[in-house]
């Protein structure tokens, strides 16, 4: 008996594989065009046309949209010493909802007039509600890559983390992507001759993302001049970022499954 629910519980899950595997080389194969192109990070309009994720701080949390996907975080600039408790209570009560899909963006800044030491708190909590509540992290880092990788490291954090907006070397890309964090790139694609326009070359294509954050820049821009500046076709990266999509947001993955 024990045996022939496990077999069954096999075959449905091979035939489960096997539909979504079906599934996502006819989409991918065979309409690249109708894929969906992928804003990881970005403040403007709801759009339904794009997959995109809205950033929206706690206080916006009143324009959520049940029908687009967004992040909520506590961004390092944002932070009120006082608030701890409260903030984080209203974080972990909001990010439960369905198209809530990642939290952020949070992280380290050390450029901005907020204490060092209270960022930190407030990304650890950020942290640990991403693992307690498996939403991947969507992180704004400036000058404190070092801190970034530490607590990695000591956190053995599993969600993964998407460093937005990145612009750094060659050498750091290398660090973070073999840690398994994810890199996504935006309007500094514009200038050829900016770091992250020779960087984006260098990085594994399964760990990219592309945004168009605050900038008034349409998201079918940034995938041209990326696919320029990495050498490949505009298709392959159409197809590998929503791929990544699927792999960051297994949910949205099962989704497509059933
Ligand atoms: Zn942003």
């Amino acid at each position: 008996m024990f045996e022939t629910k496990i077999n069954i519980f096999n075959v449905s899950s091979l035939i489960n594989s096997f539909n979504f595997i079906l599934k996502f080389c006819i989409l991918v194969k065979n309409d690249s065009e109708a894929l969906k192109y992928v804003d990881i990070h970005t403040h403007g309009n709801w759009n339904a046309e794009i997959l995109q994720i809205k950033n929206l701080a706690l206080s916006e949390a009143n324009t959520i949209s049940e029908n687009g996907f967004y992040s909520l975080g506590i961004h390092p600039w944002y932070i009120l010493e006082t608030d701890f408790q409260s903030e984080e209570r209203k974080l972990a009560n909001l990010i439960t909802h369905k198209n809530c899909l990642a939290i952020g963006e949070c992280g380290l800044d050390k450029i901005c007039n907020i204490d060092f030491s209270n960022q930190m708190r407030f990304f650890e909590m950020q942290i640990q509600l991403s693992e307690k509540h498996e939403k991947p992290l969507i992180l704004h880092i400036v000058k404190a890559f070092n801190e970034l990788m530490a607590i990695r490291k000591k956190s053995k954090a599993q969600q993964a983390w998407i460093v937005h907006g990145f612009g750094g070397s060659i050498e750091l890309a290398r660090q973070l992507t073999g840690m398994g964090l994810y890199l996504s790139f935006g309007q500094q694609l514009k200038n050829e001759f900016s770091k992250a326009s020779k960087t984006i070359k260098s990085i594994p294509l399964n760990k990219l993302f592309l945004e168009t954050d605050t900038w008034e820049v349409f998201i079918e821009e940034i995938y041209h001049l990326a696919a320029l500046r990495i050498g490949v076709e505009e298709g392959e990266l159409k197809k590998q970022l929503f791929s990544n999509f699927l792999e960051v947001f297994p949910d949205q993955k099962r989704k497509l499954m059933s």
